[in-house]
Protein backbone atom coordinates (compact mmCIF):
# COMPACT_ATOMS: atom_id res chain seq x y z
CA UNK A 1 0.00 0.00 0.00
CA UNK A 2 1.75 3.70 -1.49
CA UNK A 3 1.64 5.80 1.79
CA UNK A 4 0.61 9.36 0.61
CA UNK A 5 3.46 11.79 0.47
CA UNK A 6 3.23 15.15 1.37
CA UNK A 7 6.25 16.88 -0.55
CA UNK A 8 4.53 15.70 -3.55
CA UNK A 9 1.22 16.89 -3.03
CA UNK A 10 -0.53 13.60 -2.63
CA UNK A 11 -3.85 13.57 -2.27
CA UNK A 12 -5.76 10.54 -4.26
CA UNK A 13 -9.34 10.91 -4.94
CA UNK A 14 -11.79 8.35 -4.32
CA UNK A 15 -15.26 9.73 -4.71
CA UNK A 16 -16.43 8.41 -8.00
CA UNK A 17 -19.01 11.24 -8.70
CA UNK A 18 -16.35 13.66 -8.87
CA UNK A 19 -14.39 11.37 -10.97
CA UNK A 20 -17.09 11.04 -13.10
CA UNK A 21 -17.59 14.64 -13.40
CA UNK A 22 -14.12 15.43 -14.15
CA UNK A 23 -14.01 12.91 -17.48
CA UNK A 24 -17.19 13.98 -18.50
CA UNK A 25 -16.07 18.01 -18.40
CA UNK A 26 -13.01 16.71 -20.18
CA UNK A 27 -15.26 14.38 -22.64
CA UNK A 28 -11.93 12.40 -23.73
CA UNK A 29 -12.17 11.16 -27.65
CA UNK A 30 -10.37 8.53 -29.39
CA UNK A 31 -7.35 9.97 -31.48
CA UNK A 32 -7.17 12.89 -29.20
CA UNK A 33 -3.43 13.41 -27.76
CA UNK A 34 -4.48 13.54 -24.03
CA UNK A 35 -1.56 13.97 -21.16
CA UNK A 36 -2.71 13.59 -17.91
CA UNK A 37 -0.02 15.33 -14.71
CA UNK A 38 0.46 13.83 -11.96
CA UNK A 39 -1.57 10.14 -12.55
CA UNK A 40 -0.84 9.31 -8.67
CA UNK A 41 -2.95 5.55 -7.86
CA UNK A 42 -4.71 6.49 -11.52
CA UNK A 43 -7.84 7.52 -10.27
CA UNK A 44 -8.58 9.58 -13.67
CA UNK A 45 -6.05 8.37 -15.58
CA UNK A 46 -8.12 4.79 -16.25
CA UNK A 47 -11.29 6.48 -17.12
CA UNK A 48 -9.75 8.43 -19.22
CA UNK A 49 -7.53 5.64 -21.20
CA UNK A 50 -10.28 3.65 -21.44
CA UNK A 51 -11.81 6.62 -23.48
CA UNK A 52 -8.88 7.28 -25.61
CA UNK A 53 -7.14 4.41 -26.00
CA UNK A 54 -3.72 6.17 -25.41
CA UNK A 55 -2.28 8.41 -22.69
CA UNK A 56 0.90 9.84 -22.13
CA UNK A 57 1.41 10.84 -18.29
CA UNK A 58 3.99 12.65 -16.06
CA UNK A 59 4.53 11.63 -12.80
CA UNK A 60 7.29 12.56 -10.10
CA UNK A 61 7.01 9.88 -7.78
CA UNK A 62 9.13 6.91 -8.82
CA UNK A 63 7.11 4.09 -6.32
CA UNK A 64 4.12 4.93 -8.34
CA UNK A 65 5.53 4.03 -12.07
CA UNK A 66 5.26 0.41 -11.82
CA UNK A 67 1.75 0.09 -10.08
CA UNK A 68 0.38 2.52 -12.76
CA UNK A 69 2.15 0.25 -15.52
CA UNK A 70 0.68 -2.49 -13.63
CA UNK A 71 -2.95 -1.37 -13.15
CA UNK A 72 -3.57 0.18 -17.19
CA UNK A 73 -2.60 -3.33 -18.31
CA UNK A 74 -5.66 -3.78 -20.80
CA UNK A 75 -7.10 -0.13 -20.68
CA UNK A 76 -4.77 0.76 -23.32
CA UNK A 77 -1.40 2.05 -24.36
CA UNK A 78 -0.16 3.85 -20.76
CA UNK A 79 3.08 6.10 -21.68
CA UNK A 80 4.55 6.99 -18.47
CA UNK A 81 6.97 9.95 -18.26
CA UNK A 82 8.87 9.66 -15.13
CA UNK A 83 9.89 13.62 -14.51
CA UNK A 84 9.24 16.72 -12.90
CA UNK A 85 6.64 18.53 -14.36
CA UNK A 86 7.67 21.85 -14.09
CA UNK A 87 10.70 20.69 -16.14
CA UNK A 88 8.61 18.87 -18.51
CA UNK A 89 8.71 19.76 -22.45
CA UNK A 90 5.04 19.35 -23.64
CA UNK A 91 6.22 20.18 -26.93
CA UNK A 92 8.00 17.56 -27.36
CA UNK A 93 4.63 15.32 -27.49
CA UNK A 94 2.71 17.57 -29.41
CA UNK A 95 2.55 16.57 -33.38
CA UNK A 96 -0.07 17.38 -35.57
CA UNK A 97 -2.59 17.52 -32.89
CA UNK A 98 -2.67 20.47 -30.12
CA UNK A 99 -2.45 18.49 -26.79
CA UNK A 100 -5.63 18.25 -24.00
CA UNK A 101 -3.95 18.46 -20.85
CA UNK A 102 -5.80 16.91 -17.37
CA UNK A 103 -4.81 16.75 -14.21
CA UNK A 104 -5.63 16.75 -10.09
CA UNK A 105 -2.45 19.04 -9.37
CA UNK A 106 -0.32 19.28 -6.66
CA UNK A 107 -1.17 22.20 -5.08
CA UNK A 108 2.25 23.07 -4.11
CA UNK A 109 3.40 23.57 -6.95
CA UNK A 110 0.25 25.05 -9.29
CA UNK A 111 1.81 28.32 -9.40
CA UNK A 112 4.54 27.95 -10.86
CA UNK A 113 3.03 24.86 -13.24
CA UNK A 114 0.10 27.26 -14.59
CA UNK A 115 3.62 29.60 -15.14
CA UNK A 116 5.08 26.64 -17.29
CA UNK A 117 2.11 25.47 -18.89
CA UNK A 118 1.22 28.80 -20.11
CA UNK A 119 4.85 29.51 -21.88
CA UNK A 120 3.95 26.44 -23.85
CA UNK A 121 0.04 27.50 -24.61
CA UNK A 122 0.33 26.84 -28.42
CA UNK A 123 0.58 23.29 -28.80
CA UNK A 124 -2.27 23.20 -26.07
CA UNK A 125 -5.95 22.99 -27.47
CA UNK A 126 -7.31 22.88 -23.76
CA UNK A 127 -6.59 21.92 -19.89
CA UNK A 128 -8.73 20.63 -16.97
CA UNK A 129 -7.32 21.07 -13.79
CA UNK A 130 -8.12 20.51 -10.11
CA UNK A 131 -6.62 23.42 -7.95
CA UNK A 132 -7.07 24.53 -4.34
CA UNK A 133 -10.85 26.61 -4.66
CA UNK A 134 -8.73 30.22 -4.36
CA UNK A 135 -6.09 29.45 -6.84
CA UNK A 136 -9.03 28.77 -9.35
CA UNK A 137 -10.85 32.31 -7.86
CA UNK A 138 -7.64 33.96 -8.43
CA UNK A 139 -7.30 32.90 -12.61
CA UNK A 140 -11.12 33.95 -13.23
CA UNK A 141 -10.92 37.38 -10.76
CA UNK A 142 -11.44 40.50 -12.43
CA UNK A 143 -10.40 43.88 -11.58
CA UNK A 144 -11.18 45.41 -8.48
CA UNK A 145 -11.10 42.52 -5.50
CA UNK A 146 -8.21 41.26 -3.31
CA UNK A 147 -8.56 38.11 -5.66
CA UNK A 148 -7.10 39.78 -8.89
CA UNK A 149 -3.18 39.64 -9.26
CA UNK A 150 -0.83 38.88 -11.48
CA UNK A 151 -2.19 34.91 -11.42
CA UNK A 152 -5.34 37.02 -12.96
CA UNK A 153 -3.83 38.97 -15.29
CA UNK A 154 -1.39 36.02 -16.76
CA UNK A 155 -3.90 33.64 -17.20
CA UNK A 156 -6.45 35.60 -18.67
CA UNK A 157 -4.05 37.31 -21.58
CA UNK A 158 -3.44 33.23 -22.11
CA UNK A 159 -6.12 31.48 -21.74
CA UNK A 160 -9.99 31.70 -21.56
CA UNK A 161 -11.26 30.46 -17.74
CA UNK A 162 -14.18 28.68 -17.17
CA UNK A 163 -14.58 27.61 -13.50
CA UNK A 164 -16.53 24.14 -13.27
CA UNK A 165 -17.28 23.02 -10.11
CA UNK A 166 -16.56 22.98 -6.39
CA UNK A 167 -14.75 19.46 -4.70
CA UNK A 168 -15.00 18.79 -1.05
CA UNK A 169 -11.61 17.89 1.03
CA UNK A 170 -13.66 14.48 1.67
CA UNK A 171 -13.35 13.18 -1.88
CA UNK A 172 -9.41 12.59 -1.34
CA UNK A 173 -7.37 10.70 1.12
CA UNK A 174 -6.08 12.02 2.99
CA UNK A 175 -8.34 14.57 2.91
CA UNK A 176 -7.14 17.83 1.81
CA UNK A 177 -7.10 20.92 4.58
CA UNK A 178 -8.56 22.96 1.66
CA UNK A 179 -11.68 23.02 -0.48
CA UNK A 180 -11.24 22.18 -4.01
CA UNK A 181 -12.51 23.58 -7.50
CA UNK A 182 -12.11 22.15 -11.37
CA UNK A 183 -11.20 24.45 -13.86
CA UNK A 184 -10.94 24.67 -17.45
CA UNK A 185 -8.51 26.42 -19.17
CA UNK A 186 -8.51 27.53 -23.26
CA UNK A 187 -5.86 29.05 -24.55
CA UNK A 188 -6.77 31.98 -27.11
CA UNK A 189 -5.57 31.20 -30.79
CA UNK A 190 -5.72 34.78 -31.16
CA UNK A 191 -5.53 37.00 -27.62
CA UNK A 192 -7.84 39.03 -27.06
CA UNK A 193 -5.14 41.86 -27.07
CA UNK A 194 -2.31 42.15 -28.69
CA UNK A 195 1.21 42.56 -26.81
CA UNK A 196 4.08 44.03 -29.67
CA UNK A 197 6.29 42.05 -27.58
CA UNK A 198 5.29 38.77 -25.42
CA UNK A 199 8.31 38.84 -22.87
CA UNK A 200 7.08 42.14 -21.19
CA UNK A 201 3.94 41.34 -19.90
CA UNK A 202 5.28 40.12 -17.43
CA UNK A 203 7.99 41.04 -15.76
CA UNK A 204 5.30 44.27 -15.96
CA UNK A 205 2.59 42.55 -14.06
CA UNK A 206 5.07 41.16 -11.38
CA UNK A 207 6.29 44.32 -10.57
CA UNK A 208 3.27 46.04 -10.80
CA UNK A 209 1.68 43.64 -7.97
CA UNK A 210 4.88 43.76 -6.06
CA UNK A 211 3.21 46.26 -4.11
CA UNK A 212 -0.46 46.24 -3.88
CA UNK A 213 -1.12 49.36 -1.55
CA UNK A 214 1.44 51.75 -3.79
CA UNK A 215 0.25 53.55 -6.70
CA UNK A 216 1.15 52.07 -10.22
CA UNK A 217 3.16 56.09 -10.66
CA UNK A 218 5.51 54.71 -7.47
CA UNK A 219 5.35 50.66 -8.30
CA UNK A 220 6.23 50.91 -12.03
CA UNK A 221 9.32 53.34 -11.62
CA UNK A 222 11.92 51.71 -12.69
CA UNK A 223 9.65 50.48 -15.47
CA UNK A 224 7.99 53.28 -17.02
CA UNK A 225 8.00 56.98 -16.11
CA UNK A 226 3.98 58.71 -15.36
CA UNK A 227 3.85 60.20 -18.47
CA UNK A 228 4.80 56.61 -20.37
CA UNK A 229 1.52 55.33 -18.09
CA UNK A 230 -0.54 57.95 -19.04
CA UNK A 231 0.09 57.52 -22.51
CA UNK A 232 -0.84 53.59 -22.27
CA UNK A 233 -4.33 55.38 -21.27
CA UNK A 234 -3.94 54.27 -17.60
CA UNK A 235 -3.71 57.06 -14.25
CA UNK A 236 -0.75 56.60 -13.00
CA UNK A 237 -2.44 57.35 -9.14
CA UNK A 238 -4.26 53.78 -9.88
CA UNK A 239 -3.95 51.02 -7.77
CA UNK A 240 -2.45 47.88 -9.61
CA UNK A 241 -6.11 46.01 -8.57
CA UNK A 242 -8.01 47.96 -10.63
CA UNK A 243 -6.28 47.84 -14.13
CA UNK A 244 -7.95 45.50 -16.26
CA UNK A 245 -6.28 43.22 -18.80
CA UNK A 246 -6.42 45.99 -21.84
CA UNK A 247 -4.64 48.02 -19.48
CA UNK A 248 -1.86 45.68 -18.60
CA UNK A 249 -0.97 44.76 -22.20
CA UNK A 250 -1.22 48.80 -22.94
CA UNK A 251 1.54 49.17 -19.99
CA UNK A 252 3.78 46.35 -21.50
CA UNK A 253 3.31 47.94 -25.42
CA UNK A 254 4.59 50.89 -23.82
CA UNK A 255 7.88 49.12 -22.07
CA UNK A 256 8.04 47.54 -25.38
CA UNK A 257 8.58 51.06 -26.80
CA UNK A 258 10.99 52.09 -24.04
CA UNK A 259 13.29 49.08 -24.69
CA UNK A 260 13.51 49.88 -28.38
CA UNK A 261 14.93 53.52 -27.53
N1 LIG B 1 -4.30 12.04 -10.14
C1 LIG B 1 -4.25 11.39 -8.86
C2 LIG B 1 -5.62 11.43 -8.22
O1 LIG B 1 -6.44 12.23 -8.68
O2 LIG B 1 -5.85 10.68 -7.27
C3 LIG B 1 -3.19 12.01 -7.94
C4 LIG B 1 -3.32 13.47 -7.67
S1 LIG B 1 -2.21 14.10 -6.44
C5 LIG B 1 -3.11 15.55 -5.93
C6 LIG B 1 -0.86 14.84 -7.35
C7 LIG B 1 0.03 13.88 -8.11
O3 LIG B 1 1.09 14.64 -8.73
C8 LIG B 1 0.72 12.83 -7.27
O4 LIG B 1 0.65 11.58 -7.91
C9 LIG B 1 2.19 13.30 -7.19
O5 LIG B 1 3.13 12.28 -7.00
C10 LIG B 1 2.35 14.00 -8.53
N2 LIG B 1 3.40 15.05 -8.52
C11 LIG B 1 3.77 15.85 -7.51
N3 LIG B 1 4.73 16.71 -7.89
C12 LIG B 1 4.99 16.42 -9.20
C13 LIG B 1 5.91 16.95 -10.16
N4 LIG B 1 6.74 17.96 -9.85
N5 LIG B 1 5.91 16.40 -11.40
C14 LIG B 1 5.06 15.39 -11.73
N6 LIG B 1 4.18 14.85 -10.85
C15 LIG B 1 4.14 15.35 -9.61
Amino acid sequence: MHKARKRFGQNFLHDAGVIQRIVRAVSPRRGQRIVEIGPGQGAITLPLLDACGRLDVVELDRDLIQPLADCAAGHGELLIHQHDVLKFDFRSLAGDARLRVVGNLPYNISTPLLFHLIEQADVIEDMHFMLQKEVVERMAAGPGGGDYGRLSVMIQYHCKVDPLFRVRPGAFTPAPKVESAVVRLTPWRQPPFSLDDPETLEPLVRTAFSQRRKTLRNTLKPLLDSERIEAAGVDPGARPETVDLAGYVALANQLALTQKE
